[in-house]
């Protein structure tokens, strides 16, 4: 299918059900309701010249247009490019002309983000952009006003409708062109693991321009007649649970650092979550002690672990229902149907189960490549179509997959390898530690020794080094132990709510 068939299908089978909920402005959609809003948009980007294979940018924060515009370009077969809401003049720049975008959709403000301005600054260095659409401004509803119905072009699945671009942990961000069929069917996939039905309200705190949010989100939720709640135009976690109270959500969303600022609000206790029945953690590792907060204190009994990344659509293992904690916080699930895992050694043999490697993935959802970067889809994808992930995994005697870490993240001090993710796992369980994240620095003698960076529980009584390793002592073996420590506030992130190591590594390199 394509999406617009899908969605026709979505339509015609719940036209009465709520398909998009929008808080902050009260707005809200029935299946009918929003194909025909869709369907409007469509017509008027067809009046404005947009043609089958033109890429549109949206740089938007998560609102209902944003929505339309993903549902309006697969529609017409325009490539939509998701461009990150927290770029500034320079990035956008970049990526307006790399992907050639002649129509462009922003948010007008956000915050400190003035999109008007910055768009009023680079527009006369992007020669292929012919218009900006602002959202919430008079120009949205003129570019409606232009479009008349015709009857719409015949599709194939196979063709490019999107260009997502990666979180950028550990670098510059990639751009990964995917079809019709590459999401539409890993959203509807991953809402089959968690058995969607038009009865379930996904609550979506995480951003519309990352996969996370528009493939398991929207297109989990319009596969299955779901309805799709947005709680704020950026994460926010107390409109978060007001979101999931006042809608009665089932289902909710987010990275682990977002669970963990939902868990931790003073007034966490006062929400009533018992509609929540699912959800997915993705994106990070979900450490053991959150997990288990998730499942017993927000009422999501059956949360599911997703693990993916933008190049595969984006999931590729996933948990199911019937799992139990061990394989739901060990483990990041079995391999999605249709899809295909190994572990190789750097030599590209496959290892056995039980050994640790790197994850290479096949099958349906492996992105066409990275657009306009043919050396780059070729590095990543190899000529059997494996995409190597840069993940260490190991595939269990069960199935299951266990992820490592990234091998960029690998710490190699005196010859031992070290896996940040085993001493975060092991530090969460400190009582002055709220959160924290291993690194490796540079060291004269060891090549690489460990830090650990923290925020604590009560600010005003920090964990010292000293605490930390006595914590560690006679449990983690001499080499694990953090030589140093920096107690800090927050963490450098992206827009996706990962934790960009790399920032850190740069930020604390030198003692
Ligand atoms: P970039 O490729 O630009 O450096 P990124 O890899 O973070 O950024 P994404 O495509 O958003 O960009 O994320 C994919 C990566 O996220 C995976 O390769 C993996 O390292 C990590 N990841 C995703 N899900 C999980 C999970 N459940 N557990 C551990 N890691 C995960
Ligand atoms: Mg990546």
């Amino acid at each position: 299918d394509t999406i617009g068939a899908n969605l026709d299908r979505a339509v015609a089978s719940w036209p009465d059900r709520e398909a998009l909920v929008d808080v902050p402005s009260g707005r809200r959609w029935t299946y009918a309701q929003f194909g025909a809003d869709v369907d409007e948009l469509a017509y008027a980007l067809l009046a404005s010249g947009v043609a089958k294979g033109d890429r549109v940018g949206i740089w938007a924060v998560n609102c209902p247009e944003w929505v339309l515009v993903q549902y309006a370009t697969a529609r017409i077969g325009a490539i939509m490019v998701n461009i990150n809401p927290a770029y500034r003049t320079h990035e956008v720049e970049y990526v307006l002309n790399q992907a050639g975008i002649s129509l462009l959709f922003a948010s007008l403000a956000h915050k400190t983000s003035d999109y008007r301005a910055m768009v009023e600054e680079v527009r006369g260095r992007c020669p292929q952009l012919r218009e900006t659409v602002f959202i919430g401004d008079p120009g949205w509803d003129a570019l409606i006003a232009r479009g008349t119905p015709v009857p719409f072009e015949e599709l194939s699945c196979d063709d490019p409708i999107n260009i997502q671009y990666t979180s950028g942990t550990t670098g510059f961000p990639k751009g990964a062109t995917l079809s019709h069929h590459n999401i539409l069917n890993n959203g509807y996939f991953v809402g089959e693991m968690i058995a969607y039905t038009e009865q379930d309200r996904i609550c979506i705190p995480v951003p519309f321009y990352h996969c996370f949010g528009m493939v398991m989100g929207n297109l989990a939720a319009t596969s299955h007649g779901a309805c799709m709640v947005i709680p704020a135009p950026s994460f926010d976690p107390k409109a978060t649970l007001e979101a999931v109270q006042q809608e009665r959500c089932t289902s909710l969303y987010g990275v682990p650092t977002m669970f963990i600022a939902e868990l931790n609000l003073p007034d966490f206790a006062t929400y009533d979550l018992s509609s929540l029945r699912t959800g997915i953690m993705a994106g990070s590792p979900c450490p053991v002690e959150v997990m288990k907060r998730v499942v017993g204190e927000m009422n999501m009994a059956e949360v599911s672990i997703c693990y993916g990344m933008t190049e595969t659509s984006p999931v590729s293992t996933q948990t199911r229902r019937d799992d139990d904690l061990e394989h739901r916080t060990g483990t990041v699930g079995r391999v999605l149907p249709h899809v295909e895992v190994k572990v190789v050694d750097p030599a590209g043999v496959t290892q056995p189960r039980g050994v640790a490697g790197e994850l290479c993935t096949r099958g349906y959802s492996v992105m066409l490549g990275y657009w306009n970067e043919p050396e780059k889809t070729a590095e990543a994808v190899d000529a059997g179509r494996w995409m190597h992930t840069g993940d260490l995994a190991v595939m269990r005697e069960d199935g299951y997959v266990e992820i490592v870490g990234r091998i960029k993240d690998m710490i190699i001090r005196g010859g031992e390898n070290i896996y940040p993710r085993e001493i975060e796992e092991f530090l969460y369980a400190h009582p002055k530690i709220a959160d924290v994240q291993v690194v490796g620095v540079p060291h004269e003698r060891y090549g690489e020794e460990v830090l650990a960076c923290v925020i604590a529980r009560d600010p005003a009584d920090p964990p010292t080094l000293e605490d930390v390793q006595a914590f560690c002592e006679g449990r983690l073996a001499h080499y694990k132990v953090p030589s140093r420590l920096q107690v800090l506030e927050s963490f450098p992130m992206t827009v996706s709510g990962k934790v960009r190591k790399i920032e850190l590594r740069q930020t604390y390199a030198a003692g």
